[in-house]
């Protein structure tokens, strides 16, 4: 028989295999606690189980743990890390050290089907969806590294790695539930943020389900065509649908969205877009951050001269838009917003 990952169960099947050998309840809530709260990965390591259940368990389980593959360190301090998945893929995350928070930026897909014209993950195409598992590994990985080297764990998380979450929604969502869980990893949905470049259908599903995370949308352009140009997604999911989509999520999780708005050199740093995008915040109870742009080798746009930003956010200012401005980390070793890609 083949051993199954017993990170990959649903989380009611520990419980009903449990049961199906007599074994009490309780017993799936300390198999919980060392997966999730103690991030083991070995049997052996569970010593408040008897040893008949951990061969058991040895049985018919195994575990198959992402592992920390390279690390880059960038001299702003932000650290990019390369995860080797059990099937030989590469997935990277970052952590970004600001004053008062660490923030790691997680992956939810090897790869990207999206195709947005400006990431590098983008031309990278669609290799596999993370488990929760995996997605949970580079929280656990990434946490235990910088307890390490600064003595503070990470503060936030941001689904803003490579791929697309609402395209793996369940295993994102599982992810999610393993790190806030009590039998988890204890933390509180809202210092984790989703950011996707938006499917307006996911949108809504949210909305109904009240979910307590955070919700950014990556927007970067306030007319649909210029949103055509650089994110394909755009043509299914436009900005009308987006909107509504939005409005809803607000209506039922009194939530603001985050809009993300990367300033591309004479593509959406005019004034018309600056006056387009007021419109918009109008429409949605949101918050905006302005991001830097970061060339990538493969795409057409560079980033906004500093006058063109600067006047660019300082017409925000003035139209009563409070602008958050996000400057580009970690750009040396290829970690900054948009960069993320792997050769393997
Ligand atoms: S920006 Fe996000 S959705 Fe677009 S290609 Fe990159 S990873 Fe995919």
């Amino acid at each position: 028989m083949e051993k199954q990952d017993i990170r990959q169960l649903e989380p009611e099947h520990l419980g009903l295999w449990l049961k199906e050998k007599n074994l009490p309840a309780f017993r799936a809530k300390q198999i919980n606690q060392w997966i999730w709260q103690k991030s083991s990965t070995s049997f052996e390591q569970m010593t408040n189980l008897s040893k008949d259940l951990r061969d058991e368990l040895n049985d018919h389980f195994n575990f198959r743990p992402a592992q920390i593959d390279q690390v880059q360190q960038s001299k702003d301090g932000t650290i990019k890390f390369g995860f080797r998945l059990f099937d030989g893929k590469l997935v990277e995350g970052v952590t970004i050290p600001f004053k008062d928070r660490i923030t790691a930026c997680v992956s939810s897909q090897v790869g990207c089907s999206l195709s947005c014209k400006f990431c590098a993950t983008g031309y990278m195409g669609h290799g596999r969806n993370l488990s929760a598992a995996e997605i949970y590994d580079q929280v656990a990985l990434m946490d235990a590294f910088v307890k390490k080297e600064s003595e503070r764990g990470l503060t936030n998380i941001v689904f803003m790695g490579m791929g697309e979450p609402l395209l793996n929604y369940k295993q994102v969502k599982l992810a999610t539930h393993h790190i806030c869980g009590v039998e988890g990893l204890d933390w509180s949905p809202k210092r984790i943020t989703l950011s996707t470049a938006g499917i307006s259908k996911m949108i809504h599903k949210m909305a109904e389900e009240q979910v307590k995370f955070n919700l950014a949308l990556s927007l970067h352009a306030a007319n649909d065509e210029k949103r055509n140009q650089i994110m394909p997604i755009n043509e299914k999911n436009n900005l009308a649908s987006l909107k509504e989509a939005l409005r809803h999520f607000y209506d039922q999780t009194k939530n603001k969205v985050t809009f993300e708005y990367t300033l591309m050199q004479k593509f959406n740093d005019s004034l018309e877009d600056a006056a387009e995008l007021v419109e918009l915040l109008h429409e949605v109870p949101s918050k905006l951050n302005i991001i830097e742009y970061n060339p990538i080798s493969a795409g057409p746009y560079t980033k906004s001269e500093e006058k063109r930003f600067n006047r660019f956010c300082n017409y925000l200012g003035q139209n009563g838009v409070q602008v958050n401005v996000r400057r580009s980390r970690g750009k040396d070793i290829d970690a900054a917003c948009g960069q993320l890609a792997t050769k393997a």
